[in-house]
């Protein structure tokens, strides 16, 4: 951005950086964030046996805080309650779900781990990245996470496949980090009301009642963690600031009743806040602080929802029972015509009104995710209070059209009856589980904001690793992409 068009925006400095000093603590690599970025990248410095310090803003997860969100102790939405994991990311015109805690979103997601297809590699992506650059990546994260379709064919799985030969469309079943439980599934039910949709949700969080996630803080950040890396929890970053020792990163510790300022120093930093984290971040320290204030024009530009959206099918059928599988057992891959996948997630949780009997016959909500290679970018940018705002151009037609086409498909193979997509129950704004660009890859800063080794354009030594990086959306899930490109920064954060 040319030094003229800088004029008049307010420079507040963080109050972390004008207080007194509090002695800094130095590393080698400053990592911001746990997620898929963030734990890809502590995991392969500490390794290469860099000093490694990871600031996550969200806690540990635990077997006995599961138990409290499950019975209602403690919050499972983060806001007014108290911390929580799950957190509606504070951004106008946007609806999107993220996770807060060691281990980012994996704590939300619901396991499906697949490749980027080919296709995505359009010339939006750096020259030096291709697709065959990232399989060595692909190949380090799948040999971390160890994704395998589950062995059992619920039900549910059989009718979609049927609806799918109707429809032409081919039933994938996907695979997942996911291991079945040596202990069993637990004994009782839920319960019902409010009580049981809590208790539900917080099975079905972690893997449904049969199965457990492989979240990231026992994969990559355990891995860190055995290898000396320090991982901070409650630890949120709110400035970065270079200096002559490469950067300061400004945390706010909320450990004790008194949040307290905390500051780190290291010649690399690595910024995985999620690509709605590292956005605001990034924003912040251009426009309210003035502390990174060559970044690129571009930043907040490029931003996908990764076309997502769903529907819930209402259905009576008998042959859809339950079952003890996973939330998400298979998709019907549409990306031939549509660029689209129609993934199941299972029913709603025990409890949920809709899951109940007409007559003799049960009546299930059968939920389903929608999402897509939707090449329509929005911008994120900061309103005058300093939150994030997203601004997303009119869906109309296109691919949006497909998908409303192909949700009423299933619903007409199934016998089933459309509810309401995600973006109605959500007033109409553009819905996300999965944030994507923003800070893109490209060879040049008048295209992107990062190079193609991640290192922020005008800023050596600092670099991003998360979704945020995306230069077009994965259509498929994206989580081993993200990874993926994680393993890719990794090698040039350690590099000499
Ligand atoms: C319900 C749900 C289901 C999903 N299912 C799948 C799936 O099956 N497969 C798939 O591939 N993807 C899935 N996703 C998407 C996937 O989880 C995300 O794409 C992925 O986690 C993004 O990785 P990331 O590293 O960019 O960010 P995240 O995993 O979101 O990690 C970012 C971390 O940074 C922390 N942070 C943010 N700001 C700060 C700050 N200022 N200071 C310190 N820490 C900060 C956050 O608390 C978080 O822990 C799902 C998402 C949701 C919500």
């Amino acid at each position: 951005m040319p030094p003229s068009s800088r004029m008049g925006r307010r420079r507040s400095r963080p109050a972390g950086i004008m207080m007194a000093r509090v002695r800094a603590r130095s590393f080698d690599v400053v990592v911001i964030g746990s997620g898929f970025g963030g734990a890809v990248c502590a995991c392969r410095a500490a390794e290469a046996g860099r000093r490694v310090v990871v600031l996550e803003r969200g806690r540990r997860m635990t077997p006995a805080r599961y138990t409290a969100m499950a019975t209602g102790s403690q919050p499972i939405m983060h806001g007014r309650g108290g911390a929580g994991l799950v957190e509606r990311a504070p951004v106008r015109g946007l609806f999107a779900i993220v996770g807060r805690a060691v281990g980012g979103t994996s704590h939300l997601y619901t396991a499906v781990t697949v490749p980027p297809r080919s296709e995505i590699f359009t010339s939006a992506w750096p020259s030096g990245l291709t697709e065959q650059s990232l399989a060595p990546c692909l190949e380090r994260v799948a040999a971390m996470i160890a994704p395998r379709p589950i062995e059992a064919e619920p039900p549910r799985t059989r009718i979609l496949a049927d609806a799918g030969r109707e429809m032409g469309a081919a039933c994938t079943r996907l695979p997942l980090a996911m291991t079945r439980r040596q202990d069993g599934p637990p004994a009782g039910d839920a319960g019902s009301g409010a009580a049981g949709l809590r208790a539900g949700l917080v099975e079905w969080l972690r893997g449904g009642p049969s199965y457990r996630k492989r979240t990231l803080d026992q994969t990559y950040l355990a891995q860190a963690e055995r290898r000396g890396a320090i991982l901070l929890d409650s630890h949120e970053v709110i400035a970065i600031e270079p200096r002559t020792c490469g950067y300061e990163v400004t945390a706010i510790e909320s450990c004790g009743a008194v949040p307290q300022r905390r500051r780190f120093t290291a010649p690399r930093v690595v910024l995985a806040a999620g690509t709605l984290g590292t956005v605001r971040l990034l924003l912040h320290c251009r426009e309210r602080f003035g502390t990174l204030s060559r970044l690129s024009d571009r930043l907040g530009h490029g931003f996908y929802t990764n076309g997502d959206s769903g529907g819930a099918l209402l259905t009576l059928r008998d042959d859809l029972v339950d079952d003890d599988g996973p939330p998400v057992t298979a998709w019907l891959d549409l990306w031939a015509p549509d660029r689209l996948f129609l993934m199941e997630t299972g029913f709603a949780p025990l409890g949920a009104p809709c899951s109940d009997r007409v007559g003799a016959r049960r009546r299930r909500l059968w939920t389903f995710a929608v999402m897509g290679f939707d090449q329509t970018p929005g911008v994120l940018r900061l309103d005058g209070d300093g939150e994030l705002a997203c601004s997303m151009p009119p869906r109309a037609g296109g691919f949006s059209g497909a998908r409303r086409e192909r949700m009423r498909d299933l619903a007409r193979a199934i016998g089933a009856r459309l509810l309401a997509p995600p973006e109605l129950l959500a007033g109409h704004l553009p819905v996300t589980v999965h944030p994507l660009g923003g800070v893109a890859l490209a060879d040049s800063p008048r295209a992107g904001v990062a190079s193609p080794s991640g290192e922020l354009f005008g800023y050596p030594g600092l670099y991003v690793a998360d979704g945020s990086l995306l230069p077009t959306p994965t259509g498929v899930a994206p989580s081993m992409t993200i990874a993926a490109l994680a393993e890719h920064v990794a090698a040039h954060v350690v590099a000499p």
